[in-house]
């Protein structure tokens, strides 16, 4: 089987990858063709992609839930109706973001047009990640959609389902000859980035993201790197802890922590530890009630893999709430490990899951070399009311995002840049930057042969002289 549209199985790992080159190639003739330039093309096909999910809720809903046993309201929320909505901004704004720019003329250009062009890159290679599999993979391809270009979308592999029905649906709903979805695992993604593609836009893990910038650098193709990270949350003691305990929360156990801008670990003082354990007790049994394994409103771990990895980080501090665990149903009780010490596993690698350690600080200026002690987080988030302390930390860290006194929520300001910095990624995208990350600004300089202009402009041709560098 050839991993190519239309297909009616998902091969996972499958053998023949010899197609891929003729993939990307008559995708290339299609983008030569001029298909994807008109801008009414690009509405009709976005709109196309917004049906696709408004008729297909249940259904997506359905797939989502076979992968992660994720609730109807997290799949509509975070998955089916965000990535409607992502649409609806482009699709309001398409017309103006995509008319070229005229910038202000200078003195010396006064007789000459200056323009930006927006410009498609061509072909694209979009690569989603399994825990948000239907968001990740549309989300960018909306912006390459609505920049002109034509893509490859190589859905996750790991979450099955609804890499399957993304791979069914596609082809139903937009153009064959300009969209087309590949599946498959590391050994097809390997292929696939041996190809040329026009640009790269990659949700993943920083290993991964590694091995794609080495496969881009052959033809310098450009690329966005959404990867992962430890979030830091830092809590003193003036913030609102009732509402901070849910709010972190909420960020933590949603997905059951499988978010990459989940909140990883809490800094905060041994006071302020413990009232956070007290108050999260109550406010987890209000939630997921005696026993969370039966709450409808978990997720599970998405695979044995990932259970066992999580597992694992169990010992590595004082288990304050949870550290229930089934292997049978890959599930991990939402658990707060305190005490940690900062040399333990669960604070040398991203967690990934619905385990939350605290490490203890003594104040805002311990929480900041702690932070700057390791990589670039892709988000912050600080609670607190003291504004001078917010500030310190705002202007002495560098991560992707910060998020004052709440969590997760900056993804949901499209006029936010959404991005990592360092190892926690390269570019940003959502609302105009999900366009602007798709097409090349092309400065054009347009002059014509008007004699006045010719005569100021006369200075630059030789015989040079003094004189002539005084005008
Ligand atoms: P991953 O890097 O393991 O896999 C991502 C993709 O890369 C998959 O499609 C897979 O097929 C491919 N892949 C895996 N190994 C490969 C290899 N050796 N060579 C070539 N391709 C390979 O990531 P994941 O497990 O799907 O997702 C989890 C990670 O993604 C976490 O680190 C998380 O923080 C990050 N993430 C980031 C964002 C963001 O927006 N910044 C969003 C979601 C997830």
């Amino acid at each position: 089987a050839v991993l190519i549209q239309p297909m009616t199985e998902v091969p996972i790992n499958g053998k023949d990858m010899s197609n891929f080159a003729e993939l990307v190639q008559s995708t290339r003739e299609t983008f030569y063709s001029g298909k994807t330039r008109p801008l009414e093309f690009r509405i009709k096909q976005l709109q196309a992609l917004k049906q696709m999910l408004e008729e297909n809720r249940h259904e997506f809903h359905a797939a989502l839930n076979a992968d992660l046993r994720r609730s109807k309201f997290e799949n509509y929320v975070l998955e089916i109706d965000y990535t409607i909505n992502e649409i609806i901004h482009l699709l309001r704004h398409l017309k103006e973001w995509a008319a070229p720019e005229k910038p202000t003329r200078t003195f010396v250009n006064a007789l000459d047009e200056i323009v930006i062009y927006k410009e498609p890159y061509g072909v694209t290679l979009i690569m989603g990640a399994w825990n948000y599999p239907l968001q990740l993979a549309i989300a960018p391809m909306i912006g390459a959609i609505a920049g002109g270009n034509c893509v490859i979308l190589k859905p996750s592999e790991v979450s099955v389902a609804t890499a399957k029905l993304i791979n069914e649906l596609i082809p139903k709903y937009l153009d064959n000859e300009c969209y087309k979805v590949v599946c498959g695992g590391t050994n097809e993604t390997t292929e696939l980035l041996k190809q040329r593609f026009d640009y790269i836009f990659f949700t993943g893990s920083t290993t991964v993201g590694r091995i794609v910038r080495e496969a881009s650098n052959k033809f310098l193709t450009p690329v966005t790197l959404e990867l992962g990270g430890k979030s830091p949350v830092y809590i003193d003691n003036t913030a609102d802890l009732t509402v901070t305990v849910k709010r972190v929360l909420w960020g933590k156990f949603i997905n059951v922590g499988q978010t990459c801008i989940a909140p990883d670990y809490i800094l905060c003082t041994p006071e302020v530890q413990n009232a956070f354990v007290k108050e999260a007790k109550k406010i987890m049994k209000e939630w997921y009630g005696e026993n969370p394994q039966e709450s409808q409103d978990l997720c599970r771990i998405v695979s044995d893999k990932h259970y066992q990895r999580l597992t694992a980080f169990l010992s590595n501090g004082e288990v304050a709430i949870g550290g229930q665990v089934d292997p049978a149903d890959k599930y991990i009780s939402p658990t707060i490990l305190i005490n940690v010490r900062p040399s333990e596993p669960v604070m040398k690698e991203e967690i990934f899951g619905p385990i939350l350690p605290i490490v203890s600080v003594s104040n805002a200026y311990e929480a900041i070399k702690f932070i700057n002690e390791r990589e670039k987080p892709l988000a912050l988030y600080i609670f607190s009311t003291t504004l001078e302390d917010v500030n310190l930390i705002l202007q002495n860290t560098s991560s992707g995002n910060v998020v004052v006194n709440d969590t997760l929520l900056h993804m949901t300001v499209d006029t936010l840049p959404f991005g990592g910095v360092g190892l926690s990624g390269i570019g940003a995208y959502h609302g105009k930057l999900s366009f602007d990350t798709f097409v090349h600004p092309k400065g054009c300089l347009i002059k014509n042969f008007n004699i006045i202009g010719e005569t100021l402009a006369s200075a630059r041709y030789p015989p040079y002289s003094e004189k002539k560098l005084k005008v």
